[in-house]
């Protein structure tokens, strides 16, 4: 058994973060670090899953629940419009090895999560 992630810290309410939406199999936060004027995280509760690669392999009907809440998040918090971002790797600046998505909305010109 892997150590608890961040985000299972903050699931678990090890690590104080106002959890914006809730669902089975997933929960949102926003991001400490906003990179766009809307900037919140799609998350899966289980971190069984490194990055978006392995859990596209492993369960594919899980991503594509996460892309339906980061759609109705976009629709809550802005305009429905968005971009998805799922950093994967280190050398692409992922730093959190617990699968999610960032989603980011409003004015995207300057948004660039380091990439
Ligand atoms: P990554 O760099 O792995 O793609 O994204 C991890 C994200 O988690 C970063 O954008 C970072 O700002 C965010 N993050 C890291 N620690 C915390 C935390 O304790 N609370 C919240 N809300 N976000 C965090």
């Amino acid at each position: 058994m892997s150590e608890p992630s961040i985000f299972t810290r903050i699931l678990d309410g090890e690590i104080p973060s106002e959890i914006v939406a809730e669902t089975d199999r997933l929960f949102a936060i926003r991001d400490i670090a906003p990179q766009a004027p809307v900037h919140l995280l799609v998350i899966p509760k289980t971190q069984d899953y490194r990055d978006v690669s392995e859990l596209a392999t492993g369960d594919p009907a899980l991503l594509a629940e996460m892309v339906g809440l980061a759609q109705r998040l976009a629709v809550e918090h802005a305009t429905g419009d968005y971009r998805l971002i799922f950093n994967t790797g280190a050398g692409a600046g992922q730093t959190v090895f617990h699968v999610h998505a960032h989603v980011l909305c409003g004015d995207l010109d300057e948004a660039s999560l380091r990439a």
